[in-house]
């Protein structure tokens, strides 16, 4: 008996993981889950722009009526739209289909708490017993569950456009390139965005399933050709999604691609202008985040890496927002997860009211020189994760193992991190000076072959 979640959901290769007669027991599994809760759940769902989505979907309804759950069907939205949909509706739990930012081939189920929250750790597990043990709940023919269809798609376009300055930005009309990726942000962001009244230019917004031009992921290789558009005409900044638009990704008006961090952190002090409270954020995080929660004088709280556990936290210290440096941002207000949309209106209401460029106001903030790399590794990386730990403290370095080993210096981090899934290690380092970042790095190679020789 194996664990079949990862850190949000289950993903995987259409057909060969993933098809509709797996994700049919899976939601078996989660619908008998649910009906040993309540009598009668009610549960939403809602999938991306891939071309499986369909097939998965169906499989995913029908197996939750099949258990007895009523299904209320979002259609193609965000992630965050049907977390958003869950806890305004008052649910019983949700689904989304979706492989997030994967490659087109890839798709995947999220399952969610009434909440709109990711599956708990424990619900999973009690999900995968039920999965593997087969014990599937089958109602009789006068118990099914019904399906209906609802459009929360507007509900969530206004409660965005309802959470910023309309007016402050419509008078300054931003002119704004969204890359969407052909995500499930394609129904939401620019509308939001138009909305708001801004001048919206759209690419990559065709949702048809292929992802013909750009693989989902809105890294800084995949987001070459956008930086190109940027470069060659007048706007102020562009965003761009990931496949379910629970992240944005943000290029200045020079065409420079900006880290994901120093845009949380802009979204940071929105928020605490608004409400001052705990920040939390993963270890794997710039202490720009630390800077801005300073100006306000709150705390933050560092947690492992994943959205999971930055929400979870959230919640049980009753944050105020949180984020990863992967361009996701959490405003437990609102959603409880990622969300890209909300993330984009916060940030075009600083740009507006700031009167500079965006990478003016990006600026503004305290710099950092930051370098992220990666080494192959085979076997047990995570062993050799820890012995560099161990290394590390024997050589007196100041040492923290919230997640992987990273070793503070005076004026910044290295952090080593094992992939659960690839053959690699990730090594992330900032400072405030280029090369000490590059010295820091260096430093965490040199522990790691120590490691490995010895
Ligand atoms: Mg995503």
């Amino acid at each position: 008996m194996g664990r079949i979640f990862g850190t949000f959901g289950v993903r995987g290769v259409f057909p060969d993981k993933m098809n509709p007669e797996f994700v049919h027991k899976l939601l078996r599994a989660f619908g008998t889950y649910l009906k040993s809760k309540v009598q009668r759940p009610v549960v939403a769902i809602g999938r991306d722009t891939r071309l499986s989505g369909e097939s998965l979907k169906n499989a995913a309804i029908s197996a939750l009526l099949e258990s007895g759950a009523s299904v209320v069907d979002f259609g193609i939205v965000p992630t965050p739209a049907v977390q958003f949909g869950c806890r305004k509706l008052n649910l019983n739990g949700g689904v989304v289909i979706t492989a997030s930012h994967n490659p087109p081939e890839f798709n995947g189920v999220k399952l969610l708490e009434g909440n709109g929250m990711g599956l708990k750790r424990e619900n999973e597990k009690i999900v995968e017993d039920i999965l593997f043990e087969g014990k599937f709940e089958t109602v009789s023919w006068k118990d099914l569950g019904k399906l209906t269809q609802y459009n929360i798609r507007d509900e969530y376009i206004n409660e965005i456009i309802s959470k910023v300055d309309k007016n402050l930005i419509s008078s300054v009309k931003p002119k704004i390139l969204v890359d969407m990726g052909n995500g499930a942000g394609s129904f939401t962001l620019p509308y939001i965005l138009e909305e708001l009244g801004c001048r919206v230019l759209s690419v990559n917004a065709h949702p048809s399933g292929k992802f013909s031009w750009r693989s989902p992921e809105p890294n800084e290789e995949n987001l070459k050709s956008t930086v190109e558009i940027v470069k060659s005409i007048d706007v102020d900044f562009a965003v761009a999604q990931d496949g379910d638009a629970d992240r944005a990704v943000f290029i200045n008006e020079k065409g420079e691609f900006i880290q994901g961090d120093r845009t949380f952190a802009l979204a940071e002090r929105e928020t605490l202008k608004r409400k001052k409270g705990t920040v939390v954020t993963t270890v794997a995080t710039s202490l720009v985040i630390d800077d801005v929660a300073k100006e306000f004088g709150v705390e933050v709280v560092r947690t492992k890496v994943g959205d999971l556990v930055v929400t979870g936290e959230l919640l049980k210290r009753g944050g105020v927002v949180g984020g990863e440096e992967n361009g996701g941002v959490i405003f437990p207000d609102f959603v409880l997860g990622r969300d890209g949309a909300m993330t984009t209106a916060l940030i075009v209401e600083a740009f507006a009211r700031s009167g500079k460029s965006f990478s003016e106001l990006l600026n503004e903030l305290p710099y950092y020189h930051q370098i992220k790399t990666k080494i192959h590794m085979e076997g047990d990386r995570k062993a050799v994760v820890e012995k560099v730990a161990e290394l590390a403290k024997e050589k007196g370095y100041k040492v923290e193992t919230t997640d992987g080993t990273k070793i503070w210096f005076e004026d910044g981090w290295v952090l080593i991190r094992a992939s659960g899934t690839e053959p690699i290690v990730r090594i992330f380092a900032e400072s405030k000076k280029e090369e000490n970042t590059n010295r820091y790095i260096e430093i965490a190679k040199e522990l790691m072959s120590s490691v490995k020789i010895g």
